[in-house]
């Protein structure tokens, strides 16, 4: 399944989600957007596959970096204070541009060094952690590890963490939704489906 399948699933996640918990209509649009990037997350894990080609899959990697960053900037207008809201700009900003470099091997790993430094710099726990997790995504082979339930239980946390900082209901279950609904769309069982996932890595290496 394509990038912008993906994304609409994660999307139409967020809204369902953003209906159960009678969310506000910005934080529906929040919901919504956190949905479309939660949907594409697990495909982070294409940068090994990077030969200096860019296919529809790498331009929708560097996209959700690229929203990664802007969420940055948006959160730290949102939460913070006025030091640590020009802190979240310059680095909002920063892994932008490094994202926009994202058509060669080890940018993705870059961007993700440039999110934990946002994260450390900020304190908040769940944008460390998001760094680490596009860090190990850039080294993954394609479908392995972050399509196994051990990334579902490593993005489960983030997003439990990022609904404490946000204090916004719904946005835990709209991160986990949107990244299930992803490993269940790339299912072997599934007839436009060539490859399956290794949803038990690293127990058994089986493709489901
Ligand atoms: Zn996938």
């Amino acid at each position: 399944m394509n990038g912008t399948s993906h994304a609409a699933i994660g999307a139409a996640t967020g809204f369902v989600v953003a209906n159960s918990f009678d969310a506000s209509p910005s934080a529906t649009l929040l919901l919504v957007g956190l949905g479309s990037i939660s949907g594409l997350i697990p495909d982070l894990d294409i940068d090994g596959k990077l030969r200096g080609k860019i296919t529809l899959s790498h331009k929708m990697i560097r996209l959700s970096a690229q929203l990664i960053g802007i969420l940055m900037i948006l959160y730290s207008f949102i939460e913070k204070t006025a030091t640590e809201k020009w802190l979240g700009l310059g680095i909002g900003v920063m892994i932008n541009l490094v994202a926009s470099l994202i058509k060669q091997k080890h940018m993705l790993t870059i961007t993700g060094a440039a999110v934990i430094a946002g994260g450390f710099s900020l304190d908040e726990l769940w944008l460390i952690l998001l760094g680490v997790y596009v860090i190990i995504a850039s080294f993954s082979s394609h479908r392995s590890y972050t399509h196994s339930l051990l990334g579902v239980i490593f993005f489960g946390f983030i997003a439990y963490k990022l609904e404490a900082s946000l204090g916004i209901n719904g946005v835990f279950y709209t991160c986990l939704g949107g990244y299930v609904s992803h490993l269940i769309a790339d299912l072997k069982i599934l007839p436009f489906n060539k490859r399956g996932i290794k949803l038990f890595l690293p127990v058994s290496s089986k493709e489901l």
